[in-house]
């Protein structure tokens, strides 16, 4: 199938070349963006392929319907980034990679964390300098600390079972609890007491209308003084400027993320010689106890192995015509 590959950065070219040796596809590669103004980019490809920072919105779609497209591949778990209604009124099918290496996140979110707790970063920097002061780099134990977990889906149990490994008190808030994480002795509680009870607050759950700033003023009021937050879900979680507030009273102790609400013109790109326009996110980087990395918690091999191959069997499922397992109805996904 004739394939433009959208957002395409070196990596993503050489995991997909390789994979597609057994699927044949026409892929495309196009270093842009998919938005209105690259949308053109796509005109006479039956399939599009996708990543998490393409915007994809109800003008994009109809244009896409118009110009023959009738698959959009997704190569991402989230599908925030697509009109769903739009796309099943246009006749177009969306597919996703719904598991790839939950390890992948789960594992550079306790990266985070261990991080911020003891100041890795910092403490790097220094070493390199001949500065061997240990001023400002206390950290505290995680045994008996109590994190909670918001959503426990593959990525979330998997954070479950390692901090179970530190020693840690689990709380969880998911509408489906899990079994496996109550097995592990995690306690689901609602999401204001979770808010209540966690020393860590770490976020799994999909940004959806209903989740959107779940992380607000009112939330973090009902939050303990010194809370550590990590978010490696989704930015649009956080109401980014109610946390800086936090962070300045101190409510929030440590912040760590691989995500962030306005991060589309910011992450995935060298912008190392340009002046960031964004004042909210230039502020969040001068907080000497914030450590944000550019949404990398997916980037393994193994992941990007298994994304490749998930996405051309969901591009090969749909050429011939097969039941698309990993499709994305208008609702959602069925769980
Ligand atoms: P998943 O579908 O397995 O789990 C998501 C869980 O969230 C489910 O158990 C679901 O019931 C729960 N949930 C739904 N609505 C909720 C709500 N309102 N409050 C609390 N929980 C809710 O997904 P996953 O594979 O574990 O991925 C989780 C999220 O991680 C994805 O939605 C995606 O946004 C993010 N992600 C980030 C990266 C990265 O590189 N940073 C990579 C992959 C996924």
């Amino acid at each position: 199938m004739k394939v433009a590959v959208f957002s395409t950065k070196p990596y993503d070219r050489i995991f997909l070349e390789a994979m597609n040796k057994h699927h044949q596809h026409d892929l495309v590669f196009w270093e842009p963006r998919l938005t209105h103004e690259t949308v053109s980019l796509a005109k006479e490809f039956p399939a599009i392929c996708v990543f998490v920072n393409d915007h994809i919105d109800t003008s994009t779609i109809k244009t896409l319907a118009r110009n023959g497209t009738q698959l959009i591949a997704l190569r991402c778990a989230g599908f925030n980034n697509v009109d769903l209604a739009a796309a099943h009124n246009s006749g177009i099918t969306v597919v996703r990679v719904p598991a790839y290496s939950p390890y992948a996140v789960a594992e550079h979110t306790v990266a985070l964390l261990l991080n911020v707790n003891r100041k890795i970063h910092r403490a790097y920097a220094r070493v390199r300098e001949g500065n061997f002061s240990l001023e400002g780099l206390l950290g505290f134990d995680l045994h008996g600390l109590t994190v909670g977990i918001v959503g426990t889906g593959k990525i979330g149990a998997v954070v479950a079972k390692i901090m179970n490994g530190f020693g840690c008190r689990l709380l969880a808030y998911d509408p489906y609890p899990n079994p496996d994480c109550e097995n592990l002795g995690a306690r689901y509680l609602s999401l204001s007491e979770l808010f209540v009870e966690s020393d860590i607050l770490t976020l799994h759950c999909p940004l959806t209308p209903e989740t959107y700033h779940m992380i607000n003023t009112d939330a973090l009021n009902n939050m303990k003084h010194g809370v550590v937050l990590i978010n490696t879900s989704r930015g649009g979680l956080i109401d980014t400027k109610a946390v800086i507030k936090a962070l300045k009273s101190g409510k929030i102790a440590y912040l760590a993320l691989d995500v962030y609400e306005e991060e589309a013109d910011l992450f995935f790109e060298d912008l190392s010689v340009q002046v960031i326009q964004d004042d909210v996110f230039t502020r969040l980087l001068t907080f000497p106890n914030v450590v944000i990395t550019g949404h990398q918690a997916f980037f393994t091999r193994n992941a990007l192995e298994q994304i490749a191959e998930t996405t051309l069997m969901n591009i090969s499922e749909f050429e011939q015509g097969r039941i698309c397992k990993n499709q994305v109805t208008m609702e959602g996904v069925i769980k």
